[in-house]
């Protein structure tokens, strides 16, 4: 078994972490919205702009991505270092 962020060997599972982060868009749907405003015109076309350049990998991975592996201490240490940055 191995880091697979660093690679690092970790016999038999000795010292590995499973990491497991899910990612999921919760804010309101402006699509979705019945007011209509200037503002929003601007907005949906922007949106639609923005959409038709992705593929729909990219939009999918945009809304929900689930990321998961196997981390060595060292990696599970920095993760959780630069998590605890913007997570309280
Ligand atoms: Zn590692």
């Amino acid at each position: 078994m191995r880091c697979e962020r660093c690679g690092m060997e970790l016999m038999g599972g000795r010292g590995a972490y499973h990491w497991r982060s899910e990612v999921a868009a919760i804010g309101d749907d402006v699509l979705s919205s019945t007011e209509i405003d200037l503002d929003l015109e601007k907005y949906r076309r922007r949106l639609f702009e923005e959409l038709s350049a992705m593929d729909p990998e990219e939009i999918e991975n945009d809304v929900y991505q689930l990321w998961e592996g196997v981390l060595c201490r060292p990696c599970r240490l920095e993760l959780g270092k630069l998590l605890a940055r913007f997570l309280r």
